[in-house]
């Protein structure tokens, strides 16, 4: 735009008062150009309210605009309005633009994590409440009578919790105010939450845990950007070292947000905190309420939550002044979000906390090796704490070899992990036995003719559910009433079970410990956080003998009375083809084992392979968790994978195969020449079909150096758009290779 048009005044120049750039919360990169209404004030950050072809929505003003294009100003529609929450920090926006960038996301769909805070975006609606102030109405009912003798106190009560009360719905009490009986009053906003009181009890530390917690404290105190990898084994006491870095930030006045892999795990957590600063924590997770979404929301942009303890989108909340991140098991899988905007919660809350100028906290006993990297490198400070808390030791691990001890045919448990379990029980302890696998059996198979139950969309095998009483699709969720008959050749009583799901590990513990009391965890039998919370609690308080979980309980419980864990399958995770197999399995083996021995005795771990010559069960068994980093550290080096080197992954997916072929065949043929950057495949994808999607993978791999997300933002720019059924997923630091 040359100056010379830019003074002209628009023909019929509107009332307006500027133009500003608008980003709206749908799948778009790019802003829109709105006019600002005259009287209205708008600054970049602010929330409002647009529209958008014959709806309103929420967006936020991304820019100003001084240059509009003149031709255009008569076209462009008015801002509706400014929508009364706090505006979007400088920060904030620049992270949005920042992971939009890196993962090759749209824009407006990193912005819509950041708004999507429950029932409506604005300030917390008025409610409304009754108070019985009037006689009695002339016409009684059983139902009125329980209204009024629900509220006789006199007292303000909200109207639908009157309702919940008294056992009718809120039309009773509707008439009831209509009768003037009742009166309606607006109830007072709820109070601010209480702010955590860093000397409410502080821990006493050991020695160990002194040191650490002075150096991630001044980190707090100092509140400049670094990286902490807080590196101890389970029971170590990293809880209680972190808090006082938490402490240090709220003494300043300070927000800060604590992130955890599997929030629905997170029961004794918020105990804990409240032990040690007198109030909960601020939550945040899918699993909340519209309602309490909304408030937290706002408390959060307003600066009223002082703690926040989340999954991994809570990374993208409107922090009034956000002064100190953790992250708790940095190395979890978790934290990897696999749809919409693929990205990495640690790698981008790394990057948050770098755009705001403050500390961070990676915590792990057992961290990933790009973290593990960073801190022999001295990118990130290694604060160790090397010993359990109190002077417990760490389980004591053992293999047992399957090819020389397994069990007796279509047994999983071995006679030596048997006895071992017998023995805990008998001694009052308890046992955890832990198979990464949900379900009976993952195949079932006809005896009479060969047949194997699948999956009619993906390519995938049904998983026996015998408590559902269903064959279930893992993938998409399709399921057949379990079968009496071959449908393939008629014949009955044929159909076997293919290997073990926690379910029939616990039909044979059943057996194996007819006197015991067995409880099976996992997630596809648990209903609802508050289930798992109740479930956790009844093991933690002893009434369960042996515990049969999947990954469910490797994470963040404390089991005071647990000694002894057995892994039925240690070598599952091994043979996937995945870059991060082995470091994987090292983690949730190393995890779950360290469930044990928390508190009194000595733990003791079992793990049952088919490979006990593997290095990653040498190592596991050793106890020597630096030789298996200097091996995993050592094969990434020479093989250029992360953190060595950069991956990326295209998924091309269609209806059908030639179509999702063809277009990943195409992408290959155009991707720009670049000799530090190697383009593999196209490949079938391991999981060939999903919902009746046929997949294919391209694997782009280059040197660190190499900015990847700008090499194919480049490559598709010049590549064919999908049409119909066709779909491109991009995915920078793939996690799953499936
Ligand atoms: P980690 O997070 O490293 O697995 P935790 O922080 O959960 O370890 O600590 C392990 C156990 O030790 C917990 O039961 C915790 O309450 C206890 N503990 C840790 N530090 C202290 C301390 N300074 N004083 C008393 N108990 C502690
Ligand atoms: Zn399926």
């Amino acid at each position: 735009m040359t100056q010379s048009i830019r003074k002209k005044t628009p023909a019929g120049g509107p009332a307006a008062n500027g133009v500003v750039d608008v980003l709206v919360p749908v799948a778009l990169d790019h802003t829109y150009s709105y006019r600002v209404p005259r009287g209205t004030e708008l600054r970049p950050g602010d929330v409002v309210c647009v529209p958008l072809g014959a709806r309103e929505v929420t967006a936020v003003v991304w820019a100003e605009n001084p240059d509009p294009d003149p031709r255009l100003h008569n076209r462009l529609k008015d801002i509706g309005g400014r929508i009364d929450v706090p505006a979007l920090r400088e920060e904030l926006k620049s992270f949005v633009d920042w992971v939009a960038n890196y993962t090759l996301s749209a824009r407006g769909m990193v912005l819509r994590m950041t708004l999507r805070m429950g029932e409506h975006l604005g300030p917390e609606r008025v409610r409304l409440g009754v108070r019985l102030v009037g006689p009695p109405p002339a016409r009684m009912t059983a139902a009125r009578h329980r209204v009024i003798a629900a509220l006789s106190d006199r007292l303000l009560h909200g109207k639908s919790d009157a309702a919940k009360e008294a056992g009718v719905s809120v039309g009773v009490v509707d008439g009831l105010v209509d009768a003037g009986t009742l009166a309606v009053e607006v109830l007072p906003k709820p109070p601010a939450p209480p702010a955590p009181d860093p000397d409410f009890a502080p821990a006493d530390f050991s020695p160990d845990q002194a040191k650490a917690a002075a150096i991630l404290g001044g980190m707090a105190a100092r509140g400049d950007f670094q990286v902490a990898l807080l590196d101890g084994v389970t029971g170590s006491g990293k809880t209680e070292a972190y808090f006082e870095a938490v402490a240090e930030a709220v003494k300043r006045g300070r927000q800060v947000l604590i992130l955890m892999p599997e929030i629905a795990l997170t029961g004794q957590f918020l105990d804990r905190f409240a032990a040690r600063f007198g109030v909960r924590p601020i939550e945040w997770h899918s699993e909340l309420t519209p309602r309490t979404r909304a408030r937290n929301w706002m408390q959060i942009a307003s600066g009223e939550a002082h703690v926040v303890v989340g999954a991994r989108s809570a990374l993208f909340l409107p922090f009034a002044d956000l002064g100190l991140i953790v992250m708790d098991e940095e190395h979890d899988q978790a934290y990897k979000q696999g749809d919409g905007v693929h990205y990495h919660a640690r790698d981008m809350a790394v990057v948050r906390a770098h755009i705001a100028r403050i500390p961070i906290v990676l915590a792990s006993g057992t961290p990933s090796v790009e973290s593990e990297v960073n801190a022999r490198k001295g990118r990130y400070l290694r604060v160790p704490l090397p010993s359990r808390f109190g002077g417990q030791h760490m389980p004591q691990i053992e293999a047992i070899d399957l090819r020389r001890e397994g069990p007796p045919r279509g047994r999983f448990i071995s006679p030596v992990l048997a006895e071992a379990v017998r023995d805990a029980v008998e001694r009052g302890e308890q046992a955890l036995l832990f198979l990464n696998r949900r379900g009976y059996a993952p195949l079932t198979l006809c005896r009479a003719c060969g047949h194997r139950f699948a999956c009619n969309i993906c390519d995938a095998w049904l998983v026996d559910h015998r408590f559902r009483q269903r064959l279930v699709c893992h993938h998409c969720g399709f399921s057949i009433p379990r079968p009496h008959q071959c449908p393939h050749c008629g014949a009955e009583e044929s159909l076997a079970a293919v290997g073990p799901g926690v379910e029939r590990l616990q039909e044979e513990a059943a057996h194996l410990f007819p006197d015991a009391r067995t409880m099976v965890l996992s997630s596809d039998l648990i209903t609802s956080i508050e289930t798992m919370r109740s479930e956790l609690n009844e093991i933690a308080e002893g009434r369960v003998d042996i515990i049969i979980g999947t990954q469910l309980v490797a994470k963040g419980h404390n089991f005071p009375r647990l000694n002894l864990v057995g892994v039925v399958d240690a070598d599952l995770g091994l043979s996937n083809g995945d870059p991060r197999a082995a470091e994987r399995t090292f983690q949730l083996l190393n995890q779950v084992i360290g469930r044990a021995g928390r508190e009194q005795g000595r733990g003791v771990g079992f793990l049952q392979t088919h490979q006990p010559e593997h290095p990653v069960m040498k190592a596991l068994v050793a106890c020597d968790r630096e030789a298996f980093y200097d091996n995993e550290i050592d094969l990434r080096e020479r093989a250029l994978y992360p953190p060595f080197g950069r991956l990326a992954s295209l998924i091309v997916s269609a209806g059908d195969r030639p179509t999702a072929e063809g277009f990943a065949r195409k992408l290959a043929s155009l991707a720009p020449h670049d000799a530090r950057v190697q383009v593999l495949g196209p490949a079938e994808a391991p999981l060939a079909v999903i919902k009746g999607r046929y997949r294919f993978r391209l694997l782009v791999k280059s040197a660190r150096a190499v900015d990847l997300s700008g090499y194919v933002r480049d490559w598709l720019a010049g590549a064919p758009k999908t049409k119909g059924n066709l779909k491109l997923e991009v995915d920078i630091d793939p996690q799953s290779f499936l």
